[in-house]
């Protein structure tokens, strides 16, 4: 069984985007720059935006934390937005999810101008994805194909099965592994909350990427020997024995199905590590084209 390490492949990609950031900054050039906006002070979305700084420092990246109460208005959240979008220094802009309720998740989204969207969030972006065409991939399912990538994972031709349909993980993640582009070519069933009989399904699968948000939702008797399985699911469960009171639990029965599975990710140290990586690589992308015009 080989553990698709999440914390290898992403730390091989961080060195690789620092050489290139040093022939950029040798020439003359400016760092890329990634602005983050984090609204509120939700204990999750703080390790999230923390990591991803420190990611960008590790990369050579610059990058900016825009802070704001949680009480900010849709409007100042716009008009931040606004700014950033202006901004010739910034290359990429994410806002960290979720928001608070008195704000219209969707409208911030497409408030994002799609040429700094490197969360690939955007409406445009997402066309883009599924007509095949140039555009930011949404980070984690961008992650995702890096580390089958990094751990060359066969995937043409084989069958796969992508439990959760939302915009950021689920969906996306379907359309890249049933596209024609390397580490994609698969015939994939997409589920959700309404399939029936995922058992059934999930056990023909050569491949599964569950990310529904269940801790240990995926148990062996849902896996066929061999498959290869990437556990997305992040799940803070509370833990009396931990020093932070929670432990964080994937959506795989990891103990039982790695027993079967022929490559697996740990929770943590799998897909969130690419994560990130995808975030940076998306904002490298943006800043070649802003200081090359290619
Ligand atoms: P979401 O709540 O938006 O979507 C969950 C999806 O799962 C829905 O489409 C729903 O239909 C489906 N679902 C729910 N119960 C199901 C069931 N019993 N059977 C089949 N399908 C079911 O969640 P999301 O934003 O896509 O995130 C999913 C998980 O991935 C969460 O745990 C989240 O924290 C995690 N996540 C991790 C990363 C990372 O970097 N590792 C990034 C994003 C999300």
């Amino acid at each position: 069984m080989v553990l698709l390490d999440g914390k290898i492949a992403s730390a091989a990609i961080k060195e690789a985007l620092k050489q290139e950031v040093s022939q950029f900054t040798a020439g003359g050039k400016r760092a890329p720059h990634l602005a983050a906006i984090l609204v509120g002070n939700n204990g999750a979305s703080e390790t999230y935006v923390a990591a991803k700084v420190k990611s960008c420092a590790e990369a050579g990246f610059r990058s900016t934390l825009v802070r704001l109460n949680d009480t900010v208005t849709e409007n100042e959240l716009l008009a931040s937005i606004h700014e950033l979008n202006g901004d010739a220094s910034v290359d990429g802009i994410l806002v960290q999810l979720p928001l608070p309720k008195h704000i219209n998740e969707q409208k911030i989204i497409e408030a994002v101008d799609p040429c700094k969207d490197v969360d690939g969030f955007h409406p445009v972006n997402a066309g883009k994805l599924v007509q095949g065409l140039p555009g930011f991939i949404p980070a984690t399912p961008y992650g995702i194909m890096l580390l089958l990538e990094h751990y060359n994972i066969v995937t043409t031709g084989k069958t796969a099965v992508v439990i959760g349909r939302s915009n950021i993980v689920g969906r996306p993640m379907s359309i890249l592994l049933s596209s024609n582009r390397p580490y994609g070519n698969c015939t994939v069933t997409l589920c959700h909350s309404h399939t029936k009989d995922l058992e059934k399904i999930c056990v023909q699968a050569d491949i599964i990427i569950a990310a529904l948000g269940k801790p240990e939702f995926l148990k062996a008797s849902m896996v066929k020997e061999g498959a290869v399985i990437v556990d997305v699911g992040i799940t803070r469960v509370p833990d009396s024995n931990s020093k932070t009171g929670y432990r964080i639990k994937g959506d795989v029965a990891f103990n039982e199905v790695s027993l079967k599975a022929s490559a697996i990710t740990p929770v943590p140290g799998g897909v969130g590590p690419m994560t990130i990586a995808g975030l940076l690589r998306n904002t490298m992308e943006s800043y070649r084209l802003q200081v090359t015009g290619c």
